[in-house]
C-alpha cells in the first residue's frame, strides 16, 4: 500500500558522507529547511563514509584514508564546521578545535624523502629545469577540453618525473604517471600554494582526534539534536525516474534494510541528493600475516546503485 504524499516538501540524502552531511547542515542553517523534513540513508552501521576512525589496542586501528585539510583550499569545509559544536567542548566549533591544534601542532615532516640506502635526502629544492617550468606553466593555462584524455606523461618530458617535486607531490597526492592530466591540473590549480612547503607538508592540518570522531560525530550531533533522522544500514539499490518537461524527476527511491525491501515514494517538491559510489566501497581489511582480498566485482551498494542509474 502506499502512504498518502506529505505536503511540506521533505530531502532525502542517499549516502552518510561529509557531502551528505555538509549540505544537511546547510539546508537547515542557509536554507531554512526543518532538520526533521531531512532523513539520511546510509548503507553502512555508521555515518561518516571515508572519513572513518575507529579500533582498539587489541584489535586494532582502522583510518581508511588520511585526509589532508589545508585552510585555503577547504574554505566550504571551514564554513560548515564553524557552525558545528566541538566534540568534549561546546563552547567553541569544530573549526576554531581543529585551528587551534594545529597552531599548537605544527606539520613539519623531516623525511620526506629516503634513498635506497634509507637515508634522508634534502627535498627543499624541487629540482625543475627550464622546460618542466614551461610544460607545468603550459598545464596550468590550457583548458580541460583542449587537455582531453592526455595522460600526465603524455604531458611532461622524462626529466620531470626525475624531480624532487614529482616524487612529494605524486606521495602526497597518490598520483601515477599514468593518471589524467585533467585531473593534474585540477589538483595545481587547487594545491598550488603547497608548492613551496611540500617538502615539509607544513600546509596540512589535523584534527586533534581522528577525522571521524573530530568532525563526523559532532556534525551527526547537531543534525541529530535538529531533528534530522539517520537510517542507517539502509542501502539504496535503485531510483525510478519520471520524464518530465524536459528533464527527469525521481520519483521512487527503492531500498534494502535488514533484508527486507523498502521504497521511499516522493511528491513533486522533496529533493534527493544522491552520493554515487564511494572510494572507501568494498575496502577489505589485512594484517601482519593475512594479506588484504582483492575485490574484482564490486559488492557494496554504492556502486549497485551506480550501476543502475
Ligand atoms: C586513502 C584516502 C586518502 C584520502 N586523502 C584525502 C586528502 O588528503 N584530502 C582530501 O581532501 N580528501 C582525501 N580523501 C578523499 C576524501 O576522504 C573523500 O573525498 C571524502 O571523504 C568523500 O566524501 P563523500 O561524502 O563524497 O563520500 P563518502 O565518504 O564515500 O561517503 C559516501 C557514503 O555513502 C554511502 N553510500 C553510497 N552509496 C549508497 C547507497 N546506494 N545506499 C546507501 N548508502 C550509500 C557509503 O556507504 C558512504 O558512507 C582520501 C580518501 C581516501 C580513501
Amino acid at each position: 500500500m502506499t502512504m498518502p504524499l506529505p505536503s511540506s516538501p521533505r530531502a532525502f540524502f542517499v549516502g552518510s558522507g561529509i557531502a551528505a552531511m555538509s549540505a544537511a547542515v546547510l539546508l537547515i542553517r542557509d536554507a531554512g529547511w526543518r532538520g526533521r523534513d531531512i532523513r539520511i540513508l546510509e548503507e553502512l552501521p555508521v555515518v561518516g563514509g571515508a572519513l572513518d576512525g575507529s579500533g582498539d589496542a587489541i584489535g586494532g586501528f582502522l583510518t581508511r584514508g588520511g585526509r589532508m585539510w589545508t585552510e585555503e583550499a577547504y574554505v566550504c569545509l571551514w564554513d560548515v564546521l564553524a557552525s558545528v559544536p566541538a566534540a568534549g567542548d561546546r563552547s567553541r566549533s569544530v573549526k576554531d578545535a581543529v585551528w587551534a591544534f594545529n597552531a599548537e601542532v605544527l606539520t613539519d615532516a623531516g623525511a620526506r624523502l629516503i634513498d635506497g640506502e634509507h637515508r634522508i635526502l634534502d627535498a627543499s629544492a624541487l629540482g625543475f629545469d627550464l622546460h618542466d617550468r614551461l610544460d607545468l606553466v603550459r598545464l596550468l593555462v590550457t583548458p580541460e577540453r583542449l587537455l582531453g584524455t592526455r595522460r600526465i606523461d603524455d604531458w611532461f618530458a622524462p626529466h620531470f618525473f626525475e624531480t624532487n617535486f614529482w616524487a612529494l607531490w605524486r606521495t602526497t597526492f597518490a598520483f601515477q604517471n599514468w593518471h589524467s592530466a585533467v585531473e593534474l591540473r585540477r589538483y595545481m590549480l587547487r594545491f598550488l600554494q603547497e608548492f613551496p612547503r611540500i617538502h615539509t607538508l607544513g600546509g596540512v592540518r589535523r584534527t586533534p582526534l581522528n577525522q571521524y570522531d573530530s568532525v563526523v560525530r559532532p556534525m551527526q550531533e547537531w543534525l541529530a539534536q535538529h531533528g534530522v533522522v539517520f537510517e542507517l544500514a539502509s542501502r539504496v539499490l535503485d531510483a525510478d525516474f519520471a520524464e518530465e518537461g524536459g528533464g527527469r524527476r525521481i520519483e521512487r527511491l527503492h531500498g534494502e534494510r535488514a533484508g527486507r525491501p523498502f521504497a521511499i515514494d516522493l511528491a513533486r517538491d522533496d529533493k534527493v541528493f544522491l552520493t554515487l559510489g564511494s572510494m572507501t566501497a568494498d575496502a577489505s581489511r589485512g594484517g601482519h600475516d593475512r594479506a588484504a582480498t582483492l575485490v574484482r566485482e564490486p559488492l557494496e551498494g554504492a556502486w549497485t546503485l551506480w550501476k543502475r542509474l
